[in-house]
C-alpha cells in the first residue's frame, strides 16, 4: 500500500537547479564514495574524484565519509550551466548519491505501507501547491512516482511501543492532527491553539487498560466542536500555511520527536511565517509565505542536526 498526499502524483523534477544550488552539503557514505572511485578510475579522471569528493575527518553523522565540493558559485561541483548534473549524463542516474536520486521526495517505510512526500523547498513543488482545495491523503496500490526502494527517511512502527501511550495510537492521531490543521471553521492560530491543547490533554492521560477509550472521547469531542464552526473565507497565502503544516505533520515528527516538541515546531514555525506576512498586501503576503515557507523547510526539513537541537530545547 502506498499512502500519499495528492500532490505527489505525478510530481516531475523541472530541472531549474535550485536544489544543486542550495546551502546544504550532500554526503555519501564509504560505499558510495568506493563506486565513484571505481567509476572515475574507469573513465580515466581520478584528478576530478580527489577535486569533487571530499573525505570528511571531523562531525561527520552516521553514514557519512564524503561530501560534494561546491564550485565558487555555490553550486554543487556537478551542476553545469543549463542546470543538469554532469555526473548524471555521464554515469547515469543510478549512480547518483541516494540523495540526490531521491529528492524531493520524502519516502518512508511505516506500518501502514510505504507513505511518500515531496519537500515544500522544491519550487516545482511549491506551485503545486498554489489552490485553495484541502491537499487530501491518498491510498493507492501504485507507487505515485519513482523513488529509490529500501532509501526511506523514516521508521514509523507505532506497534513497537508501549501500550496504552499516544504513540501506540500513532495513525489515529496523525489523521485527527490533519483534520484539526485543515479546519477551515478556525484562524490558523486557532488551529494550532487546538492541537496544543490536545497534545498536552494526551500527554497528561493515565495509561491503563482504558486509555484507548479515553483517547478516542478526546477526538470525538474535538470533531463535535469542529463541526460546529463555520467555515471561513481563507486567503491563499493561509491555506499555503495550512499545506505546509499538514504535509509537515505527514512527514512524522510527533512520532520521531514526540507530540508536545513537534506541535511546539509547529507554532515557531507560524510565529515565523507571520513576521515574514506582517504588513504586506495580498499579492505580496503569498510571495513573503512561500519565502518563509522555503527557509522553514530548509531550516528544518533537511537539517536534522538543527531540527534535533530545535527539539532537545523544549
Ligand atoms: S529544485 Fe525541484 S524542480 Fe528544481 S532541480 Fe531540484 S528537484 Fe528539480
Amino acid at each position: 500500500m502506498y499512502i500519499y498526499p495528492d500532490i505527489v502524483e505525478g510530481f516531475h523534477c523541472e530541472l531549474c537547479g535550485t536544489c544543486c544550488r542550495n546551502d546544504w552539503q550532500v554526503t555519501l557514505d564509504e560505499a558510495s564514495y568506493e563506486r565513484n572511485r571505481q567509476y572515475f578510475s574507469r573513465v580515466n579522471n581520478l584528478q576530478e574524484m580527489e577535486q569533487a569528493f571530499v573525505v570528511m575527518t571531523h562531525n561527520q553523522a552516521i553514514g557519512e565519509y564524503a561530501y560534494i565540493r561546491k564550485q565558487e558559485s555555490g553550486a554543487c561541483w556537478f551542476l553545469s550551466g543549463n542546470n543538469l548534473c554532469r555526473l548524471h549524463k555521464k554515469a547515469g542516474h543510478q549512480h547518483l548519491d541516494a540523495v540526490c536520486q531521491t529528492f524531493p521526495r520524502y519516502p518512508m517505510n511505516t506500518q501502514r505501507g510505504i507513505e511518500v512526500t515531496l519537500s515544500f523547498s522544491c519550487p516545482a513543488v511549491l506551485r503545486r501547491i498554489q489552490r485553495l482545495e484541502p491537499l487530501r491523503i491518498v491510498r493507492s496500490e501504485k507507487p505515485p512516482v519513482e523513488f529509490l526502494p529500501e532509501n526511506y527517511v523514516a521508521s514509523v512502527f507505532p506497534g513497537q511501543q508501549a501500550k496504552f501511550t499516544p504513540l501506540y495510537y500513532y495513525f489515529e492521531l496523525e489523521h485527527h492532527f490533519i483534520d484539526i490543521v485543515q479546519c477551515r471553521g478556525l484562524s490558523i492560530a486557532g488551529r494550532l491553539e487546538l492541537l496544543e491543547k490536545t497534545v498536552r490533554k494526551l500527554e497528561a492521560g493515565k495509561p491503563g487498560e482504558t486509555f484507548g477509550q479515553w483517547l478516542q472521547q478526546q477526538i470525538y469531542q474535538n470533531y463535535a466542536y469542529m463541526d460546529s464552526l463555520t467555515e471561513q473565507n481563507l486567503s491563499l497565502a493561509e491555506v499555503l500555511v495550512e499545506h505546509f503544516f499538514v504535509n509537515f505533520l505527514f512527514k512524522k515528527p510527533l512520532y520521531l520527536y514526540g507530540l508536545i516538541p513537534a506541535v511546539a515546531l509547529l507554532v515557531h514555525m507560524w510565529q515565523e511565517i507571520e513576521t515574514m506576512q506582517r504588513g504586506k498586501g495580498e499579492k505580496d503576503r503569498i510571495s513573503a509565505t512561500q519565502a518563509a515557507i522555503n527557509n522553514l523547510e530548509l531550516e528544518y526539513g533537511h537539517d536534522r542536526q538543527r531540527l534535533l537541537v530545535w527539539m532537545a530545547k523544549r
